[in-house]
């Protein structure tokens, strides 16, 4: 967890190749589906382009689809999945499913002046569609209504990982392995 801009998608790269386990981002699915311009993909551009949450029902149902397939065997990372309360009763009940559980939630915190120095990077580096000024305020509103509630949702469960994201790349990988073994 963390808000958009916090480093989630890297340290999620590292952390999950460190463990030998599938990286799921939710958004890398949905941005490769609107790119290959199929169905899935033409249902999420639109709240995507707007900074908005992909509805419930669109982004579970993927989610429940790529649990199932095998390299999620030995375990997997989510990245970026759940973002509300009903996403995290839901993968609850698909992990139960399952008769598994989420073993950590990671939060990466990083203050909002890091976050959007971040994000006007990235956005001349990789030219994301969603990283421009309007839309990346309203995500970041987005993640503070909705998503980060679901930070004392996992402290309650005794889940939650707090780890500093801001330094170097490899620092904070460490930091986050280091919590998830410790
Ligand atoms: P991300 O790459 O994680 O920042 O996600 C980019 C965009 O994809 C988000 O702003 C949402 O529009 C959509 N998205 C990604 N994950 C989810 C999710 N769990 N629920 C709803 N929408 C999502």
């Amino acid at each position: 967890m963390g808000p958009p801009g916090a480093g989630k998608g890297t340290q999620a790269q590292f952390v999950a190749a460190q463990l030998g386990i599938p990286h799921i981002s939710t958004g890398d699915i949905f941005r490769a589906n609107v790119a290959g311009g199929t169905e899935l993909g033409q249902q999420a551009q639109k709240f995507m382009d707007a900074g908005e949450l992909v509805p419930d029902s669109v982004t579970n149902a993927m989610v429940a689809d790529r649990l199932t397939q095998p390299d999620t065997e030995p375990g997997f990372l989510l990245d970026g999945y759940p973002r509300n309360r009903d996403q995290a009763v839901v993968l609850e009940d698909l992990l139960a499913d399952r008769s598994i559980g989420l073993d950590a939630v990671v939060e990466l915190v990083v203050d909002s002046e890091s976050v959007i120095a971040r994000l006007l990077d990235r956005a001349i580096k990789d030219g994301r569609a969603d990283d421009t000024e309007d839309v990346i305020r309203r995500r970041l509103d987005v993640y503070a209504e909705q998503t980060e509630p679901l930070v004392g949702y996992y402290r309650e469960k005794s889940l939650l990982r707090t780890v500093d994201g801001v330094g170097q790349i490899a620092d904070i990988t460490a930091r986050i392995l280091d919590a998830l073994t410790n």
